[in-house]
């Protein structure tokens, strides 16, 4: 397999800044979040297990997930969240392999924003970059974003790990504490980095 980068980052750290200007830069993406909402979209490839698993009170009427039901199931019910992964999980993992064998970029990067909480990554990726910037700034950035009140952002970063845990995994970092225009010069610098380990690995 190509030479894999994993890309996390609290919410709001600025991740998909980051993706688009490795992306610019030539490099395959690959948008783990997005994979995994379409894998249970109405007709999604997980949506018969799902059915088959929970019944049909949990899609709504077009056959997609009722995201919202079943946010609210798994949040109560640790059982069912388990069920849920059981089948996501493995089909998340294939289809992210599968799209990661479309490019032709020297490497790819997996862009998974619970990389660390979810912990079934790492032992398929080459390196871990994590997105960093002071909590104080992802809350103003969330809210900002969003339009969502602090005290929803604050609950949401409490329900990923700190920023401590998240860097103690981190192979590389970019630090977006500062201006946007700050993060180009680290990405060219990272590229650099990841074309010479790719060439390094493929040997
Ligand atoms: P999520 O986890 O929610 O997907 P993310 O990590 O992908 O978030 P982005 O969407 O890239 O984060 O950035 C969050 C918001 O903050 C965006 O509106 C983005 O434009 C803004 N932003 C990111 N970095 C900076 C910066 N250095 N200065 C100012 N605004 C920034």
């Amino acid at each position: 397999a190509r030479f894999t980068v994993g890309l996390t980052g609290g919410i709001g750290s600025g991740k998909s800044v980051v993706a688009r200007l490795f992306a610019e830069r030539g490099v395959d993406i690959v948008d783990t979040d997005q994979i995994a909402r379409g894998l249970t979209v109405a007709g999604g490839a997980a949506m018969p297990a799902v059915l088959a698993e929970f019944g049909a009170g949990c899609a709504d009427e077009h056959g997609a997930l009722d995201r919202a039901r079943m946010r609210a199931l798994v949040f109560s019910d640790p059982a069912a969240k388990a069920r849920l992964e059981a089948i996501l999980h493995p089909m998340i993992r294939d289809a992210v392999y599968a799209a990661s064998l479309l490019g032709t970029a020297p490497y790819v990067i997996f862009d998974i924003p619970l990389l660390v909480e979810s912990g079934t990554w790492q032992s398929r990726l080459q390196r871990v970059l994590v997105v960093d910037c002071p909590e104080e700034l992802q809350l103003v950035r969330v809210m900002h974003r969003n339009g969502l009140p602090e005290a929803q952002v604050r609950a949401i970063m409490a329900a990923q790990v700190p920023r401590q845990v998240r860097l103690a995994a981190a192979d590389d970092v970019v630090d977006n504490g500062g201006e946007l225009a700050a993060l180009a010069p680290q990405v060219d610098r990272l590229h650099g980095l990841y074309v010479e380990m790719a060439a390094a690995h493929a040997r």
